[in-house]
């Protein structure tokens, strides 16, 4: 583990999923219009990270590696068993390809990001964006799961990826993760507790957001044998607002706050602020989103070239 304790770091982590984070919980039709614009947002945000030269951990679902896959669906993973879903969890893979389906399989996202001058990281998001901390995920299916993820990415790079982000930031099969060979995962940090918690802390943490004020800054951990680096911040859009979910109240403007601040406190502290970001939320209908972030990431730049803030990846805080 890095041991320059004194600089402050920040990491982007960014879910790529396309409709892989959607089918299993939500209807896809609803989906259909933002899921179009995903490579477009795709494309402003390695535009972006060009722009400002900040590398940033793409954890992408194993499944968009693939550009087809025939029936029946990947017969060779142990599958997980959930009871809050009926039958097989790849019930909804349309075993085509890309061409057919796009928010299934995009090889050609996968490419790009390999493409940009900028040195990103191609981290793993599990291979069909199963919940690893559910009871139903065995040590098989975790395992089969995370392997086939190295196995098609071996195939291609002749190495290993050593980051991994959990689905839905549900942490669990640590062994099976370490036994797939990942070393660092993207614990939920404030989120896990904020799960848990009651509404009225559910409310102040939305009222602590609408004024703006930072996350705590935070650092990495041993845990299982892997690295540990979990989330200081959630940086998402959640539109529409949603009564269900009071973070989709707060202003994009307090939300930009809430993220030059929490950079603020991670220099101050000399420790690490790290961003967890979805290209959904940078499709064509996000521009308001688009321009605070831009401006996060040019304070980035300027903070980084007066020596305040180191920019890494995820697997550079074991490498
Ligand atoms: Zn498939």
């Amino acid at each position: 583990m890095d041991s320059k304790k004194s600089i402050a770091k920040v990491v982007f982590s960014i879910d790529t999923e396309l409709a892989w984070a959607r089918i299993h919980h939500r209807n896809l039709d609803d989906y259909t219009e933002s899921l179009a614009e995903y490579r477009n947002a795709v494309d402003w945000l390695l535009h972006s990270f060009e722009k400002y030269e900040i590398p940033a951990t793409w954890a992408i679902v194993g499944h968009l590696f693939l550009n087809n896959c025939t029936s029946p669906p990947h017969p060779n993973i142990t599958k997980p068993e959930y009871d809050w879903i009926e039958g097989d969890w790849y019930k909804f893979d349309p075993c085509s390809d890309v061409k057919e389906d796009p928010f299934f399989y995009a090889p050609d996202i996968i490419e790009k990001i390999s493409d940009s001058p900028i040195k990103h990281e191609i981290a793993s998001h599990s291979f069909a964006h199963i919940n690893f901390a559910d009871p139903g995920c065995s040590y098989k299916a975790a395992f089969d799961d995370l392997n086939e993820c190295q196995l098609i990415y071996r195939e291609r790079n002749s190495k290993k990826m050593k980051s991994f982000v959990f689905p839905q930031d549900k942490v669990g099969n640590l062994k099976a993760l370490r036994d797939a060979e990942f070393e660092v995962f993207r614990g939920a940090g404030v989120y896990e507790d904020l799960r848990s918690s009651s509404k009225f802390s559910k409310l102040l943490f939305t009222l602590k957001n609408i004024f703006g004020l930072a996350n705590q800054p935070i650092e990495a951990s041993l845990e299982n044998d892997l690295v540990n680096l979990p989330l200081s911040n959630h940086h998402r859009l959640e539109r529409p607002m949603n009564i269900n979910n009071p973070y989709s109240f707060v202003p994009l403007y307090s939300k930009y706050l809430v993220l030059r601040n929490s950079i603020k406190a991670a220099i101050k502290t000399g420790r690490i602020a790290h961003i967890g970001l979805h290209p959904i939320d940078f499709g064509l209908n996000s521009e308001k989103f688009r321009t605070h972030f831009e401006k996060i990431l040019a304070f980035i730049q300027q903070s980084s070239k007066k020596g305040n803030i180191q920019i890494i990846t995820m697997s550079d805080i074991v490498d």
